[in-house]
């Protein structure tokens, strides 16, 4: 007898579990009185916030121009300021291009980075003639422009725009990064405005 009320004191009896039922049922109707929101409403909401409408010719352009490329040309003492522009303080990261490429075939810009002799020019043509298309050309420095100070030489092409086309011209001896950046962004305008199609 003794157990069977213990045990009986630890149950629930019948009416007592109807109730504690009947107030969870209640208080979850409370609370239930609107549709619970689509989980997927933020999604639809984002698109509308991230949609963009615009051309294929500029969005090819915006990626051109901010994801250059430079193969690796570097003949003379210009490189040194090439190589500053790179480095932390001035960071071309910042403009998509600290990839430097050793083969041209995964390079869209020649940044001249120095004199050119004419022994020196085939390779330098051919390395320009094996990047793909669109590609584009950067003469640095005076050497890189007409020569520079060598130009009389005679061994000494007296600009790069001898043997290949050059887009942007970067003048000084040698020009500073701050001068080089200034071309890369005339460059990337220059992009910017090319008709792809
Ligand atoms: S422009 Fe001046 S710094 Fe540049 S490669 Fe010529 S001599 Fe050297």
């Amino acid at each position: 007898m003794e157990i069977e009320a213990i045990y009986k004191g630890h149950i629930y009896p019948d009416k007592e579990l109807d109730r504690a039922e009947g107030e969870a049922i209640e208080t979850l109707k409370k609370s239930s009185q609107e549709p619970i929101p689509d989980p997927d409403r933020w999604l639809e909401e984002e698109v509308e916030r991230n949609v963009l409408l615009t051309s294929i010719d500029s969005i090819l352009s915006w990626a051109r121009r901010n994801s250059l490329w430079p193969v690796i040309c570097f003949p003379a003492c210009c490189a040194f300021e090439f190589i500053a522009a790179n480095a932390s303080r001035f960071d071309l990261s910042r403009f998509g291009m600290e990839i430097l490429r050793a083969s041209p075939r995964q390079a869209d810009l020649m940044i001249t980075a120095g004199t050119l002799t004419w022994k020196m020019a085939p390779q330098v043509k051919r390395i320009y003639e094996q990047m793909p298309e669109p590609k584009w050309v950067i003469a640095m420095g005076a050497c890189g422009i007409s020569g520079g100070i060598f130009r009389s030489s005679y061994n000494v092409v007296p600009g790069y725009n001898r043997i290949i086309p050059v887009d942007v011209y970067v003048p000084g001896c040698p020009p500073r990064p701050e001068a080089l950046i200034h071309g890369i962004r005339m460059l990337q305008y220059k992009i910017s405005k090319r008709k792809n199609f």
